[in-house]
C-alpha cells in the first residue's frame, strides 16, 4: 500500500485519547515514515505495557533543535508563477505546526516524517548570517529581492532564542539590500527597529499570513501560531510604522475557512494593510494523508463536503502539481473564489498600488578571506 493509502486508513486503528495527549499542542495527528523510506513505520500498543508505570505512560513530543552547516544559504528558484528567485531559510521545520503546510514534505528527504517530525524536529542555520554576508560579497552577486522565508516560517517560536532571522536582516539592512517577509507570528514586532528604517528606504515589505477569525479553528489548524487577533494587531502595528503590508488569505480551504475570506480581507484592511493575495490549499504527497486525517478528526461534520469542493477544483484529484493551477485549482467553484476575491479586494481598496522595492541602493561588503580578514586584493592591493 503506498504510503498516502497508508495515512488515509491509519485513523480508524489509532488510539486517539493517547495520541491527543501526545500531540497536544501539535497540528498533526500522526507520524508515519516519509514516501522514501523502505520500511514503513508508526508506533503501536503491543500490550506489554503497564499503565501505572511512568515510562509506559504517553508523554508530549518535545521540540528538538538539529544544528546545520550549510556552504551557502541563498536558494534560488525559476518557478514561474512565484514573484521572487531567491529565498532563505533559516530554519527547517516549523514547530507553528499548520496542518496544511505545504513544507512538511521536506523532512522526508532527511528521513523524517512530514507529519509531527516536521513540527519537533527543526534543523537550523546559525551560521546563516555569515554565509549571506559572504554571498554578498561576491563580485558575481546581482541584488534582487530576497524572500524570508519561502519555506518554513521565520518567526517560529525557536526564532525567540536563536535570533537568526534578526542576525540576517542586520546584514541585508547594512548593506541596503531588499527583502520581502512572510510570517505569521506577532515575533516580527520585536524586529520594527530594523524593519522601518529599511521600509523607509524602499527596501522591505511584510507579508502577514491571515487564514481565519475563528479561534478555535486557529487553534487546531496551526496550534502554534498568533492567534488570530494577534495577527491583526500585528498588521496594524507595521502598518503604522510605515512598513508596507500584505495579507495573504492563504490557505483558503473550501467550506472551512474559504466561506470567511470577506471578513479576513476587510480586518486586514482595516489594520493598514494595503495588499493581499490568497493560495487554495494545497495537498502534494504526504500531505493530502495528514490533512484528511486531521478533517476528519476535528471536523467529520464537513469533512466530505471540504475534499468534494477541493477535488471540484483539481478535476477530481486531491492536488495537481502544474504551474498557476496548483495555486488556485480552476472550474466553476475556484473561478467563484477569483470572482469574490477581487470584488473584495476592488471594494476595499486592497491592491490599488504595486510596491516595487528597490536594489539599486545596494552596496556590497568588502570581501573578507576565510580568517574573516579583510582581502586586500579584491580591494585593489596594498
Ligand atoms: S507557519 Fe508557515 S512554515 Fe510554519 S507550519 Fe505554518 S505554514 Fe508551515
Amino acid at each position: 500500500m503506498p504510503p498516502q493509502e497508508k495515512w488515509k486508513t491509519r485513523s480508524k486503528d489509532a488510539d486517539w485519547a493517547e495520541m491527543q495527549e501526545r500531540t497536544r499542542g501539535r497540528g498533526a495527528l500522526s507520524n508515519a515514515s516519509g514516501r522514501f523510506e523502505k520500511q514503513y513505520a508508526e508506533p503501536f500498543d503491543d500490550g506489554w505495557g503497564d499503565e501505572a508505570d511512568e515510562d509506559f505512560k504517553p508523554r508530549s513530543l518535545q521540540t528538538e533543535t538539529i544544528v546545520e552547516k550549510p556552504k551557502t544559504i541563498i536558494t534560488y528558484n525559476t518557478s514561474p508563477d512565484i514573484s521572487f528567485d531567491r529565498t532563505i531559510n533559516p530554519y527547517k521545520g516549523c514547530e507553528h505546526g499548520c496542518i496544511y503546510c505545504f513544507a512538511r514534505p521536506n523532512h522526508a528527504y532527511r528521513g523524517l516524517s512530514p507529519g509531527l517530525d516536521f513540527e519537533t524536529k527543526i534543523f537550523v542555520k546559525p551560521s546563516a548570517a555569515s554565509l549571506l554576508e559572504k554571498e554578498l560579497a561576491k563580485k558575481s552577486y546581482k541584488p534582487g529581492c530576497i524572500m524570508l522565508a519561502g519555506d518554513t516560517d521565520i518567526y517560529q517560536p525557536l526564532e525567540k532564542e536563536l535570533r537568526i532571522t534578526r542576525s540576517i536582516l542586520e546584514v541585508l539592512a547594512r548593506y541596503d539590500h531588499p527583502v520581502a517577509l512572510i510570517t505569521k507570528s506577532a515575533l516580527v514586532m520585536r524586529d520594527l527597529d530594523l524593519l522601518a528604517p529599511m521600509a523607509a528606504k524602499g527596501l522591505l515589505s511584510v507579508a502577514i499570513s491571515f487564514t481565519t477569525l475563528d479561534r478555535k479553528l486557529a487553534r487546531t489548524m496551526e496550534p502554534r501560531c498568533a492567534a488570530p487577533h494577534r495577527r491583526v494587531e500585528t498588521m496594524r502595528a507595521l502598518s503604522a510604522a510605515g512598513i508596507p503590508v500584505t495579507a495573504m488569505t492563504a490557505p483558503l480551504i473550501p467550506a472551512l475557512n474559504e466561506p470567511e475570506m470577506e471578513q479576513l480581507l476587510e480586518a486586514s484592511a482595516d489594520a493598514g494593510a494595503t495588499r493581499a493575495g490568497y493560495v487554495l490549499l494545497r495537498l502534494p504527497l504526504e500531505i493530502a494523508g495528514l490533512f484528511t486525517e486531521w478533517l476528519e478528526a476535528n471536523y467529520p461534520d464537513r469533512a466530505r463536503r471540504v475534499m468534494s469542493l477541493l477535488r471540484s477544483m483539481h478535476k477530481g484529484e486531491d492536488y495537481r502539481s502544474e504551474w498557476k493551477v496548483r495555486q488556485r485549482g480552476d472550474g466553476p467553484y475556484a473561478e467563484l473564489i477569483a470572482a469574490r476575491f477581487r470584488n473584495a479586494t476592488r471594494r476595499l481598496g486592497l491592491n490599488a498600488v504595486s510596491v516595487s522595492l528597490r536594489a539599486d541602493l545596494f552596496r556590497p561588503p568588502t570581501p573578507k578571506d576565510d580568517s574573516g580578514q579583510l582581502n586586500l586584493f579584491d580591494q585593489g592591493g596594498p
